[in-house]
């Protein structure tokens, strides 16, 4: 059997180890995972009546056209119904295009580092990828222009971006998007928008008709907590959002997901007071930082990108046996760096306490 040649160089999806297993490994009680950027305040109320006070009939196939969820996103977005496609996560939705748009002998530009799913499903479908690093976290707008040529196909911005936390501001986004080629397609992945301050927003959705060629995915998964369900979606032109709807699974959002993501779509209040708290997290967390001299990237998310003064992995292992999973920049190309999902305060306090320790003990060490 003859399989994609590329399979044999790409290896699956590395998951964070389980709380259960690393309980086990180092005979801890208890373990606060802060490694994939899951809201720690869990999803709204709303959700929990509803999947505990309903009569669920899993007998019967979900709605193929997600018609009730399609209906509140269209009509809180401002947008056509027809202008959107839900996916598995938005995941499925990054593995969607790339079965739309890239085939063998295309190119893709992205950011370096940014989300892997990007590069890895770009390479199953037989593109070259073309990766220009970020600097100082941010996208390098006018160095992925220059990389396009006639043989891109697509081009990957994710705002903030994951794992360094930063936006694409508005001015450059523009700017980027009115001289890229219209037969480009441009992805923006917003899996943290509900976090970002709200006037840094570009409103990119409300400016959909002037970029027919653009793609805004978000996602239930981060601020709405239901990371668990999986549901994202794609807003696009009528036009475009018709071609992903053909590579789309007819089944490919659930019953139960397509309910939850609708209750948790109209309780605001949720996501305010998540905005809330993590903004509070994040500000005593850099104010932490900064005390030990320790620095880290601009971050418009729930989680902060941190440079180490030894190695990520020294300092995730270390980590991980006081009980906190975070998740190493050696597996997400960023070396000497360690992704911290901002947590509740009381852990973060512990956190810290521990960082601090570590800190002293380097600083012991090179003295
Ligand atoms: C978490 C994340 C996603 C994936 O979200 P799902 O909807 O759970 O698949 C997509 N893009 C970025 C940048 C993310 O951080």
């Amino acid at each position: 059997m003859n399989n994609k040649s590329i399979l044999n160089e790409l290896s699956p999806y590395k998951p964070g180890k389980q709380v259960k297993e690393i309980k086990e490994m180092y005979g801890l009680n208890q373990i606060v995972k802060l490694a994939s950027n899951e809201n720690p305040y869990g999803f709204s109320e709303n959700v929990k009546d509803y999947v505990l006070n309903s009569m669920h009939e899993f007998n019967i196939y979900p709605d193929g056209y997600t018609s009730e969820l399609r209906t509140a996103v269209a009509a809180k977005l401002k947008i056509n119904e027809k202008q959107l496609v839900f996916g598995n996560g938005s995941d499925e939705i990054v593995q969607i295009i790339c079965r739309a748009y890239i085939y063998p002998g295309v190119n893709t530009v992205m950011a370096t580092p940014t989300f892997p799913q990007y590069k890895q499903n770009a390479l199953i479908e037989g593109a070259q990828i073309k990766e220009i690093p970020t600097i100082d976290g941010y996208h390098d707008l006018e160095g992925m222009l220059t990389a396009i040529d006639e043989n891109t196909n697509v081009v990957w911005l994710c705002s903030p971006n994951n794992p360094t936390g930063s936006i694409i501001e508005k001015e450059t986004l523009h700017s980027f998007l009115d001289r890229c080629p219209k037969n480009v397609l441009v992805v923006l992945d917003e899996a943290y928008y509900e976090y970002m301050e709200s006037d840094l927003d570009a409103k990119m959705i409300e400016q959909l008709s002037a970029y027919p060629n653009l793609v805004i995915l978000r996602t239930f998964s981060k601020a709405y907590g239901l990371a668990g369900l999986r549901v994202g979606y794609a807003v696009a032109s009528e036009q475009l959002i018709t071609k992903l709807d053909v590579a789309r699974g007819p089944f490919n959002t659930s019953t139960l997901a397509q309910n939850a993501a609708l209750i948790a779509l109209e309780d605001d209040q949720f996501i305010q007071s998540s905005r809330a708290k993590n903004n509070d997290v994040k500000q005593a967390f850099q104010q932490f930082l900064t005390s030990i001299g320790w620095h880290y990237y601009d971050s418009q998310t729930n989680f902060l990108l941190v440079s180490t003064p030894i190695s990520g992995e020294a300092v995730f292992q270390y980590l991980i046996e006081n009980g906190f999973i975070v998740r190493p920049g050696e597996l997400l190309g960023c070396p000497n760096t360690i992704r911290i999902t901002l947590g509740h305060e009381s852990d973060m306090k512990q956190i810290q306490d521990l960082l601090y320790q570590l800190d002293q003990e380097i600083s012991k060490e090179n003295e």
